[in-house]
């Protein structure tokens, strides 16, 4: 099947301290990973994994220090804004940050329209802008003339959505869409990927430290951790059975009842998260439960286990023959 977005070997080197003292840190670590027409397609993880990283990248926000990223079959040049330019749109986490409060959000609608040259009059502006805002349940009605104040978190991030469809972008790149809006509307904005999906045919990249939402909304999911993709497969069977001892730890960490302790997995990130970034084997071997030897010694490669890859060597192929021997 055709490839919307494709990601091949991206790396991104950070560089710290003085010049007699440099520290540099791979915060994203040659990942790769594509996204078909009309699928959505989750990278997850917890703070500081990298995947904003890599949603920068693309972005044209970040330059990658090594890799590619390529649209619909081109190379993306270093820096260049795809999101701006090229049917890709971004939504971002806080939707009050989007837009300036002392401008009516119509304005930024009516901007858009212009810039794209979207339609011929101010007539078929509104009904363009009206049949986007429909797409995501609201109308030019009950927004326009409005500030940015007269709307909950949730339906301003609706409102960005509505925005982004303007162009009839095939891809939208979600970072972070749901951490800042009410939890009780969080299924309702994921609700709407999963429409325009299917709807419009529109691909998601949807960027989560959320296991639960990603579960319900993506086909496929890359879980992250410490600059590595350490699992990728479909959402069913990565979340319903992890391979990955990270992945399993993280699932475990999803409490069915309560919504507002989703995420109660705490590490202190600023010690451990460095010394994990530095591991010279598996990254995860300071905390794995099922850690052996060969695991501090040696990076793990990707292994196919059903449709899902696995970065781990438990089911690398020279630990699977030691097993079978043993
Ligand atoms: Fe655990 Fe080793 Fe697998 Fe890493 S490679 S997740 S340390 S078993």
């Amino acid at each position: 099947m055709e490839k919307l977005l494709e990601i091949d070997q991206l790396t991104k080197v950070f560089s710290f301290g003085s010049i007699l003292s440099k520290i540099k840190l791979t915060a994203v670590d040659n990942i790769s990973f594509d996204i078909k027409p009309a699928e959505i397609f989750a990278l997850a993880g917890e703070s500081g994994c990298g995947k904003s990283t890599t949603a920068r990248m693309i972005m044209g926000f970040e330059s990658p220090t090594s890799g590619q990223i390529i649209h619909s079959g081109t190379e993306v040049a270093k820096n260049e804004k795809v999101w701006f330019t090229q049917g890709i749109q971004a939504i971002f986490q806080d939707p009050f940050g989007t837009f300036n409060p002392l401008r009516t959000v119509d304005r930024y609608f009516f901007e858009t329209v212009k810039n794209y040259k979207l339609a011929k009059n101010k007539t078929d502006a509104i009904k363009l802008i009206d049949a986007k805002l429909k797409a995501v349940g609201l109308s030019y009605e009950e927004f326009a003339g409005k500030y940015p104040s007269e709307f909950s978190g949730g339906q301003l991030q609706r409102i960005s959505v509505a925005r982004s469809l303007l162009t009839d972008p095939k891809l939208l790149i979600a970072d972070e869409p749901v951490s800042m809006v009410d939890a009780s509307l969080r299924m309702s904005i994921v609700n709407l990927f999963k429409e325009l999906k299917e709807n419009f045919g529109v691909s998601v990249l949807y960027i989560t430290h959320d296991l639960a939402t990603a579960y319900y909304v993506s086909d496929r999911i890359a879980i992250m951790f410490r600059g590595d993709i350490v699992e990728m497969g479909p959402v069913e069977q990565v979340l319903m059975e992890p391979k990955h001892p990270y992945t399993q730890l993280l699932r475990e960490s999803i409490p069915e009842a309560d919504p507002e302790k989703r995420w109660n997995y705490k590490i202190d990130l600023s010690e451990l998260e460095y010394e994990e970034y530095m591991r010279k084997g598996c990254k995860f071997a300071g905390r794995c439960p099922q850690v052996m030897e060969i695991c501090k010694a040696e990076m793990p490669q990707d292994t196919q286990v059903g449709k899902a890859f696995v970065k781990c060597h438990l089911y690398s192929e020279s630990q699977k023959s030691q097993n079978e021997v043993i």
